[in-house]
């Protein structure tokens, strides 16, 4: 064990002991021996003179074993002996001190061959001539042993946050709330994008979406309060560049010891991946479940559709069967043969313009909407023309400013087409056609509509809707076959657009053709 601090001579010792000072002296042995810290007192060459109780309980030798000894062989480890003779010899030869005053620590060897760590204050002294050392020694495993445990228990927790794969933030607790960011991990800053340096000092507050700060404002006080161990709940934290970033969070306390809140550890699991694939499966859910609807709406119209084609096309066709077998059973031909041919000729008539309609309505379905920007006004002045020539009285087609559309050409027509041709036909005797088209345009959509204005027969309340059921006719005092606005209805929806009727001021009907934006 090397030297300290040289106190210098005594000259009391020198002078030898006074009565007094014998008394003195044994107080002084005794407090010596019952100290609670290790005493030892070396010759000048390092051998032990005497040592303490608290020595022979600390090192396992005693008092009698150690005298004459020498220290380094008793309780210096073997990796230290040299070093340890090397400081007697500079020691002798007059060199600077190993030690200084200020207590190290060194690690001893006991007699049962544990090792110790001790704290050891060294002194020097001359006496009779010579030097002496003496040193008190201090057992402090246990105090090194917690404090490196401390050291390793912190250093621990120090790499978990460092590399946690979570994103973790220490923030102030203050004000019954969270405060400011203490810290924030490596992760926290990648899914945030701020800088780890940026995050710090930045307020919780800021740092939550703001649609999702009432999540916060409501929990937190349950935390603080010791209502609740720990929050966990999902909330959106915005992102540096703002956008909104969906987290898993969870936030603890950590109390000094009189409880009072030191400062809350969060973590943070970034969700926004799970929420974003939950809410494409509610999107494909309600799209689903429109597509039912549609389905089911379709069923339903097939149902209505095919009662129509079986209760309409059997019509005709019970009249064609009836008059061939008229037809058939005649005795005297002619006049009977005659009507029944008539008869026979008009119901093929009919079943072939059910059929065509029909086929039209499929194909109103089907066909690819190849759209076109068509000027409407120059459409309607086309289609009037054509009507004054198949009609039996002048046809009156008036209209106002009328815009251009973007629609598929050749099924809008059939709208205009029919809508006119409704409007011509459904006049009461007598009464001269006249139909006045004109067109609004929405300014908050951009939509226009069509209006198709008529003084014909109109029609009841009731069947406004009906009118456009395939096959559903008012009347039969007018030629038709029940399916030209059903085909419209088609044709506009396909268009994203709308059709219905209003009855006109001055009687008769108006029918609205809206017609989406392009
Ligand atoms: P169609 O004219 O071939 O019978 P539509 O589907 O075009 O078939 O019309 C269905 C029914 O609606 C008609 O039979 C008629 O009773 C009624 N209707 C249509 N347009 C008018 C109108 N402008 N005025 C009065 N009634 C109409």
């Amino acid at each position: 064990m090397a030297v300290g601090r040289r106190e210098g001579c005594d000259p009391d010792a020198a002078a030898g002991p006074e009565p007094d000072a014998l008394s003195r002296d044994r107080l002084l042995l005794a407090a010596m021996q019952t100290s609670p810290d290790a005493f030892v007192v070396l010759d000048h060459e390092d051998r032990v003179e005497w040592w303490n109780r608290a020595a022979e309980r600390l090192f396992g030798w005693t008092v009698d074993e150690a005298v004459g000894e020498y220290l380094t062989d008793l309780v210096v480890p073997e990796q230290y002996r040299t070093a340890h003779h090397e400081g007697l010899l500079r020691r002798a030869s007059g060199g600077e001190p190993r030690l200084g005053a200020d207590p190290v620590q060194v690690e001893a060897v006991c007699r049962d061959g544990s090792r110790i760590l001790v704290e050891l204050s060294v002194g020097e002294l001359e006496w009779e001539g010579g030097p002496r050392f003496h040193a008190f020694i201090r057992d402090v495993t246990d105090r090194e042993s917690a404090r490196s445990a401390l050291e390793l228990s912190e250093d621990r927790s120090r790499l978990v946050f460092e590399n946690a794969p979570v994103g973790m933030l220490l923030i102030e607790v203050g004000d019954g709330g969270f405060g400011r960011v203490i810290s924030a991990n490596p992760a926290a800053a990648d899914m945030l994008g701020w800088s780890r340096d940026e995050l710090r000092g930045m307020a919780c507050g800021d740092l939550t979406h703001p649609d999702d700060g009432h999540l916060d404002r409501r929990m937190v006080p349950l935390l603080l309060s010791g209502e609740l161990g720990k929050l966990e709940y999902e909330k959106r934290c915005v992102g540096r560049d703002g956008r909104e970033v969906w987290v898993a969070s969870s936030a603890t306390l950590v109390r000094d010891l009189d409880g009072s809140p030191i400062h809350s550890i969060h973590q943070l699991v970034d969700i926004s991946e799970r929420r974003s694939a939950a809410q494409q499966l509610v999107r494909l859910n309600e799209e689903l479940r429109r597509a039912n609807e549609g389905l089911a709406a379709a069923n339903a119209e097939l149902d209505g559709f095919t009662a129509a084609v079986a209760h309409d096309l059997k019509n005709p066709l019970m009249a064609i069967l009836m008059h061939a077998h008229l037809l058939a059973e005649s005795e005297d031909g002619r006049a009977v043969g005659r009507r029944a041919a008539d008869a026979i000729t008009r119901g093929a008539t009919r079943m072939n313009s059910l059929i065509e309609g029909l086929l039209l309505y499929a194909r109103a379905e089907g066909a690819v909407l190849d759209r076109t920007p068509v000027d409407v006004d120059t459409m309607v002045c086309d289609v009037a023309r054509e009507l004054s020539v198949v009609a039996d009285s002048p046809v009156r087609v008036t209209r106002e400013e009328l815009p251009s559309l973007w629609v598929e050409p050749v099924l809008f027509r059939q709208v205009v087409a029919n809508v006119l041709g409704n409007g011509v036909k459904y006049v009461a005797p007598g009464i001269a056609p006249r139909v006045h088209v004109s067109a609004h345009r929405d300014p908050a959509t951009d939509a226009w509509t069509l209006r198709f204005a008529d003084n014909g027969i109109g029609i009841a309340p009731e069947s406004r809707e009906r009118v456009f059921d395939v096959f559903h006719r008012e009347t039969t005092d007018y030629p038709g076959t029940g399916i030209g606005l059903a085909i419209c209805r088609r044709i506009v929806e396909r268009h994203g657009g709308k059709i219905w009727i209003e009855p006109g001021p001055d009687g008769g009907s108006v029918v609205h053709v809206r017609m989406p934006c392009e």
